[in-house]
């Protein structure tokens, strides 16, 4: 994530900023910028692309612009949104706040990514959608994605109760934003792997053949908890249930380190490494770059290991657990190799896309 600057009075000001607090000036977040703007005096901002106003879901936090014009003024990451409680399920509602807020962050980051986004209002059948539900005694919401639409259990913004299910499931780590990061991952096999023969064949070399019986895969490792010796060629252990979720959260995995290296470099957060009377001092040096993807998968990992670990210790300073709980093996680093070309080849050819649409008018 990147730190903003008040258009107003220069100081520092955050993605989830509403106002700054400096000088008090109105601001949101104008997803077709990249950038922060200060409303005026009637809740405004005007460019060359028309008028625009807070959206309408301000007061469960979202700060984003909405088009003026657009029925109810919903803003872009509020429209992709298919489904969520009514405004008079008062509980239900409030978790929205944190729910909505992960989203938001997930989707800055596949703007900056330059990752194509099409939503479920421009293509009905495979658009990106989220359903937002939550679980109640007797009805249980599963999270996952379905040709486009990724359905999150609200409840488990509810920190004691995801904290409980993190436990019991024996997980490392379980956040909501990690949730939309796996999802969104699913997502984009949909639309990079699956739609093209070579990009599958060189899917099925990394992370194995997904026609395996998905159903079965996931009794299987419910019933086992998956095999032991995981570690050497997975990132988490749910990642050996199929082909698909191991896509799914080595995808996920390239999304935080490629965001928190940017947060790190936003601040310019810089590691010279514990000192030459170490032998490895060499390899624990990091300068993180704003732009981590433009990197060599390599390259990111040689900035990403050295910062983890300087992380978890400052954690345990704190008396918390490890920030990054996860070690990656050689195998995995193939695999985050995969997602980055992966990645690095969408986001181009969606350039190319939006120059050639530029410059033949449409
Ligand atoms: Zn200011
Ligand atoms: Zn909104
Ligand atoms: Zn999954």
């Amino acid at each position: 994530m990147r730190i903003f600057a008040c258009p107003h009075c220069g100081h520092i000001v955050y993605f989830d900023s509403p106002s700054c607090l400096e000088c008090g000036a109105d601001l949101a977040y104008a997803r077709h910028l990249r950038e922060m703007v200060m409303l005026d005096d009637d809740g405004g901002y005007r460019d060359d692309e028309g008028l625009w106003r807070r959206c309408r879901n301000e007061r469960w936090g979202c700060n984003w612009l909405a088009v003026d014009a657009l029925e109810r003024a919903e803003c872009y990451s509020c429209r992709l949104t298919r489904h969520q409680p009514g405004e008079d399920d008062t509980e239900r509602f409030g978790w929205l706040v944190d729910t909505t807020h992960a989203k938001r962050w997930l989707l800055f980051q596949l703007d900056e990514l330059g990752l194509p986004i099409t939503s479920h209002r421009e293509q009905p059948e495979g658009g990106l959608a989220f359903d937002l539900d939550a679980s109640t005694d007797d009805r249980q919401v599963m999270i996952g994605h379905l040709n486009g639409v990724i359905t999150i259990d609200l409840s488990e913004s509810e920190d004691s109760h995801r904290e409980a299910l993190r436990v019991s499931l024996g997980e490392a780590y379980r956040t909501m934003l990690g949730h939309f990061r796996h999802e969104i991952g699913h997502y984009y096999w949909q639309v990079l792997v699956a739609a093209s023969d070579t990009e599958l064949e060189a899917f099925r070399r990394e992370f194995g053949d997904e026609r395996v019986d998905y159903a079965q895969a996931l009794d299987t490792h419910y019933g086992t908890g998956g095999t032991e010796d995981w570690g050497a060629q997975f990132i988490s252990r749910y990642a050996t249930t199929h082909p698909w979720e191991d896509f799914a959260e080595t995808f996920a995995h390239y999304l935080h380190i490629t965001d928190t290296l940017q947060s790190a470099a936003a601040f310019g957060l810089s590691m010279s490494g514990p000192g030459t009377r170490f032998p490895e001092a060499s390899d624990l040096v990091s300068h993180p770059s704003l732009a981590p993807a433009d990197a060599t998968m390599r390259g990111i990992l040689a900035d990403w290991q050295p910062l983890a670990l300087a992380l978890n210790q400052v954690n345990r300073s704190l008396g918390k657990r490890d920030l990054y709980p996860f070690v990656i093996p050689e195998r995995v680093v193939g695999k985050l190799g995969f997602v980055h070309r992966l990645v690095g080849s969408a986001a181009h050819a969606d350039a190319r896309s939006a120059n050639s649409a530029g410059a033949s008018g449409q």
